[in-house]
């Protein structure tokens, strides 16, 4: 995976390059980060028959719904790439639809599709938002073997992952074009890394170190509704922006492929590509930001339904335009679930201290803004559980304490904290609550 970047660009955008003159192509990071070659992973095929079977048998079993713990990291230079809490609130509300098939469009789904689509029983639960402004210009290096890792480092202008075990981070930037010299060729989205290992995926796909793993979206198309938009390469409008790109990379980073199974970029892009789910019906290439249901690039091929099935435009892991999506299918549905009990399942450890708000700790911090000293008082006495955490404006943990049992106030010196924005987490066994704590000299 480290090396593979000079080749697989020219692959991949050689054709728009050669077809469109110099019309750029908007896509998923995740094209530049899946290299699909057949004989390079001779054990793919096997390991896909294997997913296959492994989704088949978790549909029998039951069900529970799992909570995703979420940060969102919003990395920003211009005041309109800082996007407001309630844009992402209604993001994290769009995910929360989309993966559990309760989004108002489900009508929209062709009906020879409605018994394949399904509901993942997974819910994203907001933690914390952390806002940092940055110089950083976030490119796309086409010799580095990675994208953008900048954006999740503090130190490099980005802002560090909170523990990428236990939260799922999604850093929002302004992902700048793909240019050579003055030819823009590209504009990616958003990508995520699946975790590694999965058999549907070639091996060592997940994320370079744990601490890059997650979720990075352009901010153009982070939430419903947003403001800003995207234009479609060639000049047929903008691109509609429905909160659709996050529900898509979120998927990738519980382990979903693309429908057309990825081929294309180097290789064939035939429908011998598969992306390890055999309820999508065949497929060997994207949708281009629109929604042709007549579209069947496999014809002539019975699918898993025993028919010859058009492309599935309404699947969120195909590129068609974010108001024609509207579905996950069960197969994938039993990969995520599967993904998150497995080998994300440490999130769902950390979401164990989640509850519903009726029952949150109740307390407040004052004074607030503070300089020196902050006094933390609680509605009920802490339990010998209490733990407060704080982290920094940049994610960094800054200070940890245990919670005296029985007690209901505490003070604590800030006095070596600088100035900025903090996270207080206030936990116990069952409960937590985070509050925002200014710092100002
Ligand atoms: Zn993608």
């Amino acid at each position: 995976m480290r090396n593979f970047f000079p080749a697989l660009l020219v692959g991949l955008l050689l054709p728009c390059m050669l077809g469109a003159q110099t019309t750029p192509r908007i896509f998923c990071g995740n094209e530049l980060l899946s290299d699909l070659l057949a004989d390079q992973y001779p054990d793919l095929a096997e390991s896909i028959e294997a997913t296959f079977d492994q989704a088949k048998q978790m549909q029998a079993g039951p069900r529970t719904t799992l909570t995703i713990p979420v940060v969102v990291h919003v990395v920003w230079n211009q005041p309109e790439e800082n996007l407001s809490d309630e844009l992402i609130e209604a993001q994290i509300q769009v995910l929360n639809e989309d993966f559990n098939r309760m989004n108002a469009d489900t009508g929209n789904l062709r009906s020879m599709f409605e018994w394949v689509a399904g509901s993942a029983d997974i819910q994203f639960e907001l933690v914390a938002t952390e806002r940092i402004q940055t110089n950083t210009l976030f490119e796309i290096d086409l010799l580095s073997g990675n994208l953008i890792p900048e954006v999740k480092h503090t130190e490099d202008g980005g802002n560090d992952a909170w523990d990428t075990d236990s939260y799922m981070n999604i850093w929002v930037c302004h992902i700048q074009p793909i240019t050579i010299g003055p030819i823009v060729l590209g504009q990616i989205l958003g990508f995520a890394f699946p975790p590694n290992n999965l058999g549907n995926w070639p091996p060592d796909s997940g994320a370079p170190n744990p601490a890059e793993d997650g979720v990075v979206i352009d901010y153009r198309v982070f939430g419903p509704d947003n403001p800003y938009p995207l234009e479609i390469p060639g000049g047929t409008g903008n691109l509609v922006v429905k909160g659709r790109t996050p529900t898509h990379e979120v998927a990738h980073y519980l382990g979903l492929r693309h429908i057309w199974g990825d081929g294309g970029t180097f290789g064939p892009n035939d429908c011998d590509q598969s992306d390890g789910v055999d309820d999508t019906p065949f497929a060997s290439s994207e949708s281009a930001f629109d929604c042709d249901i007549t579209k069947n690039t496999c014809t002539g091929i019975d699918d898993f339904y025993g028919l010859d099935m058009p492309d599935l435009v309404e699947n969120y892991m195909d590129y068609a335009s974010e108001d024609c999506m509207n579905m996950f299918t069960k197969g994938q549905v039993e990969i995520m679930r599967n993904v998150l009990t497995g080998p994300r399942s440490g999130l769902l450890e950390t979401t164990a201290v989640l509850s519903p708000e009726s029952e949150r700790l109740t307390w407040t911090i004052s004074p607030n803004p503070a300089a020196d000293l902050i006094t933390i008082r609680s509605a009920k006495p802490f339990d010998a559980s209490a733990i407060l955490r704080v982290h920094d404006g940049l994610g960094r943990p800054v200070h940890h304490q245990s919670l005296q049992d029985g007690g209901e106030m505490v003070n604590i010196s800030v006095m070596d904290w600088p100035s900025g924005v903090y996270t207080l987490v206030l936990s116990e066994d069952s409960n937590s609550s985070t509050q925002k704590l200014i710092i100002h000299r």
